[in-house]
């Protein structure tokens, strides 16, 4: 079966609404054997494109991992990962910030995180928790000491402006961002909290945080969904991934990722001149002994 990401893939965020996704879909594969094959390949072709990414070292790709609790945000990351070069790659996970990050402006510390030239790098959520957790709980802004005092449309509005501006002049600079919402049903995060509390080894992943989060899902939704409308465009879009599915959630990030390298129509550079004449003259040194 062909994996088709582009379904997911929003570049006009005036255009989106949530409920025109969903977070179960028919899968991309129909057994187990199916899914490992489609997900080797690929990772495999992945691979294939970050070393010319790297040994190109015009451009960068910056992934954006956002989701609820429990979404497979850690296992898509250990999936995708898996198949990438370290040397070339990170992972950048983003907590509550530190008392030295509040002192800044919401986006500096990922200014400090971003991938150079070359390199992959996957954002474990973002500056986008700044318009998610944030927009759901405002009152967490009064430890930033903020010039402004009031939370309104306008205040959001500005941030969202910032995100816009900040990925425009990323993207100007080689950069391509594609950012992931993966998409769970609230009763399919029901279903993956009961099964921490079960699960002695899963049991450290559950907090008393991740349950009283849930009471506020309608206003996270809400402040996903804005988010989209307000930062995806054709240079960074986001992809509205149907999660209920943690196998078929990998394939699609796959493909994006995939099809996302390919467009960059990277190839390894070519010797320059004197180069080829120095390849040569060491071959024929090399080829004596
Ligand atoms: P895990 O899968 O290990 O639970 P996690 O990403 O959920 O990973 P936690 O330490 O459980 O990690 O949670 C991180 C918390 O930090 C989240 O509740 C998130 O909303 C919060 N956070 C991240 N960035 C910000 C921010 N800018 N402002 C406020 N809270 C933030
Ligand atoms: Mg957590």
């Amino acid at each position: 079966m062909i994996i088709d990401s582009n379904k997911f893939r929003i570049t006009d965020g005036r255009k989106f609404h949530l409920k025109d996704f969903s977070t179960a879909v028919d899968p991309f594969y129909a057994d187990k054997t199916e899914y490992k094959t489609q997900l080797k390949e690929n990772l495999e072709e992945m691979s294939d494109q970050q070393g010319k990414l790297y040994a190109t070292g015009k451009f960068s790709l910056l992934i954006i991992l956002q989701a609820m609790d429990a979404a497979g945000k850690d296992g898509t990351i250990k999936h995708v990962m898996s198949g990438l070069n370290p040397q070339g790659c990170r992972v950048e996970s983003f907590k509550q910030p530190s008392a030295l990050e509040l002192k800044h402006s919401f986006l500096w510390r990922s200014t400090l995180r971003l991938p150079q030239r070359g390199e992959i790098v996957i954002f474990n959520r973002s500056y986008y928790e700044d318009v998610l957790v944030a927009r759901v709980h405002p009152e967490i802004l009064d430890v930033a000491n903020l010039p402004d005092t009031k939370f309104g449309r306008s205040f959001w509005e500005n941030r969202y402006k910032a995100i816009r501006d900040y990925e425009q002049h990323l993207s100007r600079n080689g950069t391509r961002i594609i950012k992931f919402f993966l998409y769970i049903s609230k009763e399919e995060q029901r279903l993956r909290l009961l099964d921490r509390i079960n699960n002695p080894e899963k049991n450290w992943k559950l907090s008393l945080n991740d349950f009283e989060e849930r009471k506020y899902w309608d206003e996270y939704m809400n402040a996903f969904e804005k988010a989209i409308q307000n930062s995806a465009c054709p240079a960074s879009p986001w992809y509205c991934v149907p999660a209920d599915d943690k196998k078929n959630a990998r394939l699609i990030v796959s493909d994006a990722i995939l099809q996302t390298l390919k467009d960059m129509k990277l190839s390894y550079p070519e010797p320059t001149l004197s180069h080829a004449n120095v390849l040569e003259m060491l071959r024929e040194k090399l080829e004596e002994n």
